[in-house]
């Protein structure tokens, strides 16, 4: 099945990202949130974000002309009357993706794919609330998505194959790499990810290492671009222990447990980069370590 027209259910940093791409790369997007001041500020990131790339020559003036009025943005499903996958990059919480669901399949036609961006929920679960087990899949973006280059498919244990061969098809036409991963807690990336930054901050709380020499030991001897630390303060704090705690509970093995320092640095409201703190202070330049 080829795709014309790609819908897409949240424009926050994820929804932006695979819009900005999915234009770029010649398709008509229909992109939808809940809150309507979203939207133009969407825009006007994905307007900035193209402008960035003509002045580094990666995309031309031509090219980001062309794109953006390929784009719709409205608070409305029924706009995805025509789309031929909707992509849904709502936030991680099961009970809002079933109420998006529902309110989504009677706006739909048969034949249309869903995709979730979710990062850490079972496809399986998630497709066995809609109408279409079959046409269900997980495709999971990498933040920022028009950098990244890697999309992991996920099947759940319905998904046809035709499904998935068009999602294949359709992630290498957006430039990126397909891993194909299992519907397993984590997926690929963040199973093996997540873990290692888990126990660098272990290897920190047991004073293994200070922050300074976590991240310069990784970086230097593993040839990492960024250090386990600075890497977990990039993610988010709060993000990084949701996932430890999905790996945990789903996969059922104590090598799972998020560190308790960790915990408690979430408890202090010490995000990362987005709260201004983490296992840096990013209020001056260069950032200084908190421990
Ligand atoms: P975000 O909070 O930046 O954006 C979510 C958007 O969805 C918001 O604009 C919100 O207003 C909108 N929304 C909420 N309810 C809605 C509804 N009922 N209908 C339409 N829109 C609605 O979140 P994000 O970081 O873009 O994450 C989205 C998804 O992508 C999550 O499932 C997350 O796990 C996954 N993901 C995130 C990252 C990341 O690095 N942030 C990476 C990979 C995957």
């Amino acid at each position: 099945m080829s795709l014309k027209k790609i819908g897409i259910i949240g424009a926050g940093l994820m929804g932006n990202g695979i819009a900005h791409t999915a234009l770029l790369a010649g398709y008509e997007v229909v992109l939808v949130d809940a809150v309507q001041a979203a939207l133009p500020k969407a825009v006007a990131t994905m307007t900035k974000n193209m402008e960035r790339q003509v002045q580094k020559q990666t995309i031309t003036a031509e090219d980001m002309h062309e794109a953006l009025p390929r784009l719709t943005t409205t608070t409305d499903y029924a706009a995805f009357y025509n789309a031929d996958i909707v992509i849904e990059a709502a936030p991680e919480r099961e009970e809002l993706k079933q109420k998006i669901y529902a309110a989504l399949i009677p706006n739909l036609h048969a034949e249309t794919i869903i995709a979730s961006n979710t990062s850490s929920i079972s496809i399986t679960r998630l497709a066995a609330l809609t109408d279409r087990p079959g046409k269900f899949i997980g495709m999971h973006f990498f933040n920022p998505v028009p950098m990244m280059k890697l999309v992991e498919i996920i099947r759940g244990i319905a998904t046809d194959e035709d499904t998935y061969k068009t999602v294949f098809a359709l992630a290498e036409k957006l430039g990126k790499i397909v891993a194909t991963a299992e519907d397993s807690p984590g997926f690929i990336v963040n199973r093996i990810l997540c873990p290692m930054i888990n126990e660098a901050i272990f290897a920190l709380a047991e004073g293994v290492g200070t922050i300074t020499s976590i991240d310069a030991g990784m970086k230097l001897g593993a040839n990492h671009p960024m250090g386990p630390l600075e890497l977990a303060d990039f993610v988010g704090l709060d993000t990084l222990l949701s996932v430890m705690r999905v790996l945990h509970a789903g996969l059922g093995d104590d090598k799972y447990r998020p560190s308790p320092l960790l915990v408690k640095y979430v408890e202090a409201g010490w995000l990362g980069r987005k709260s201004g703190r983490g296992f840096y202070d990013y209020a001056t330049t260069p950032p200084k370590p908190t421990r």
